[in-house]
């Protein structure tokens, strides 16, 4: 058994088929001057045959998977341009007299090495577009077409080093029952697409390849990251009745779609989905979100050279609100900084990032990014129901100076007859302790809350949320983030503001009926985390949830707290 690291959930049971690619023997010869041109005439040729390639992959994934999904060959696309990455390998052709072959792998190689030292998770695995798109231009080079995974003649578990982005958009999804490599982390492109595409994968399983060979039986569990190589018939058994339960239950969930979130004795709950991009919209529907209840602006603004301007944000919020046909979306500012940061815009060298220049503090300080960003949601709040938070918000000044801008815009757009909605309610995200103990102050004045548990339960506990080391501390059951939620449900009441909450918490099946009794009546979570709340919403009276949460109230330890949300919720047994 290999341990590895989940990337995409479920479980394939199959067999392997091991996907290596040798290393391309490289010229060593250096040139004769008179052949410089030439070899210019043939780096050329390959470039452009790399970025039609590469253009043709990106087509094809955007009308599978969305544009989203086809961006990341746009970066692709952008380092096939890049002057001077392109600068670099010209002068090793002209100046040392480097094969292209050697010039090109010589400048990858070095960038690829500067990439993988930033330590930076997000930014580090920008490295495999690099090494993809050398590779590329490379075997252009030397002529070698690579038999492509999207050929596989039956089903198989792919096992590879690692599998660049080209190699998983090839995938053929009918064919591959999964894959696991050894390299690549949860947030690599690979790891993204495979979520995507709803196939389990397994990554970071180190030497992995030193023990599967083509042919031999593998078990893939993408939930808890472990891969079984020629497992024991009873193992087997196991997994393969867990398979077929993960199939009915699946369809029995989605069979809930269409039915309301409402308890055995009628109290209703809204249920939304948490999206960044437009295309995850139907999966959102598809899973039964009444209301985008966070949508991560984000994406919009990372891995592009440039900031998207006012046109094409009001374009692609447009088509967030058109496809929700009338359902309401709140879109959230910019929250760039802490783990996401912008390499333009991120103040780089924080010493301690995430309680640095992020949220709302960016925006602040960048009004004419933040202008820009508001008149798009506004003018996107003509074609449907819009609202609009504020992440990281710890203090009412923070909250009056945004408020202040979007009044500034929103007269700025009339005067220019443009058509927006003025009406658009104005909320902020409770990701702090100190905007959680002062909700009563904030709910005179701000129209709704949205409680960030992610955010909230890292900084009251001190535990940075990205740091394994100190991952045990984590729970955002610990009794001091319960009390932090209820006090700010108590604090809106007072002013009957309405509080949701949209941090991963909110899609964890046994803290529904806490959160219920506490009295949170939305609840946003990843789509496909809806069905089973609903689930749970639906065998439940309100009047036992509120019972429950008094009670969960007194617990001393998570631990505690855990165990009695789980007896009353009863999880299915993974029955390992
Ligand atoms: C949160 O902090 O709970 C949240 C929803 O925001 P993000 O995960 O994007 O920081
Ligand atoms: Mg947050």
């Amino acid at each position: 058994m290999f341990k590895g690291i989940g990337a995409s959930p479920g479980i394939a049971i199959g067999t392997a088929l091991v996907y290596t690619r040798p290393e391309p023997e490289l010229p060593t010869h250096t040139l004769d001057p008179d052949d410089v041109a030439r070899e210019m005439y043939r780096l050329s040729s390959s470039i452009s045959e790399a970025r039609a390639q590469v253009n043709a992959i990106r087509m094809r994934t955007e009308a599978q998977l969305g544009t989203e999904q086809g961006a990341i060959f746009q970066t692709q696309l952008t380092i096939l341009e890049d002057p001077i990455l392109l600068g670099e390998i010209t002068a090793l052709i002209k100046e040392e007299y480097l094969p292209a072959e050697l010039a090109v792998k010589q400048v990858t190689d070095r960038y690829i090495a500067l990439l993988k030292g930033t330590g930076d998770e997000v930014i580090g695995e920008r490295w495999a577009d690099v090494a993809d798109v050398g590779r590329r231009v490379i075997n252009n080079l030397l002529g070698i077409r690579r038999i492509p995974l999207a050929t596989m003649a039956h089903e198989a578990i792919v096992v590879a080093p690692d599998l660049t982005p080209s190699d998983t958009a090839q995938l053929p999804r009918d064919k591959v029952l999964a894959f696991v490599t050894e390299h690549g982390g949860r947030t690599s492109h690979s790891a993204i697409m495979a979520r995507s595409l709803e196939i389990p994968a397994v990554v970071g399983v180190g030497n992995i390849l030193t023990r599967v060979k083509t042919g031999d039986n593998l078990v893939v569990d993408g939930d808890e990251g472990l891969v079984l190589i020629n497992p024991e018939i009873l193992t087997l058994e196991k997994y393969k009745k867990r398979l077929t339960q993960l199939r009915l239950a699946n369809q029995e969930l989605k069979n809930l779609r269409d039915l309301p979130a409402i308890t055995k004795d009628g109290y209703r709950m809204e249920l939304g989905a948490n999206i960044g991009t437009p295309e995850e919209v139907e999966g959102a529907l598809a899973y039964g979100a009444v209301v985008i209840g966070l949508y991560r602006t984000e994406f919009l603004y990372l891995g592009r050279p440039d900031m998207p301007g006012e046109e094409e944000q009001v374009a692609v919020y447009t088509g967030v609100v058109e496809r929700m046909k009338g359902r309401p979306v709140v879109f959230r500012t910019l929250d760039i900084g802490g783990d996401k940061p912008l390499p333009d815009l991120s103040s780089g060298g924080e010493v301690n990032p995430f309680l640095g220049w992020r949220g709302i503090r960016l925006s602040l300080d960048r009004k004419d990014i933040f202008k820009t960003q508001l008149r798009a949601f506004l003018r996107a709040g003509a074609a449907g129901p819009v609202r609009i938070m504020f992440p990281l918000v710890v203090g009412l000044q923070e909250y009056r100076e945004a408020k202040e801008i979007l009044v500034q815009v929103r007269e700025e757009l009339a005067a220019q007859g443009l058509a927006f909605d003025p009406h658009i309610p104005v909320g902020i995200m409770v990701e702090t302790p100190a905007a959680a103990v002062i909700t009563d102050l904030l709910a005179r004045e701000v129209d709704f809350f949205s409680i960030g548990t992610n955010d909230l339960t890292q900084y009251t506990l001190a535990v940075d949320r990205t740091n394994e080391q100190v991952a045990h501390l984590y729970d955002h059951y610990h009794p001091a983030v319960l009390r932090l939620i209820e006090q700010v449900a108590k604090g809106a009441a007072k002013e009957k503001k309405k509080v949701s909450i949209c941090g991963e918490m909110a899609g964890d099946p046994i803290a529904v009926p806490l959160l219920m009794g506490l009295g949170l009546r939305e609840l946003s979570m990843a789509p496909g985390a809806i069905p089973r709340v609903k689930q749970v919403i639906r065998s439940l009276t309100a009047e036992d949830a509120r019972k429950l949460a008094g009670e969960v109230l007194g617990l001393k330890e998570p631990m505690a707290v855990r165990e009695k949300l789980a007896a009353k919720v009863r999880v299915p047994d993974k029955e390992k």
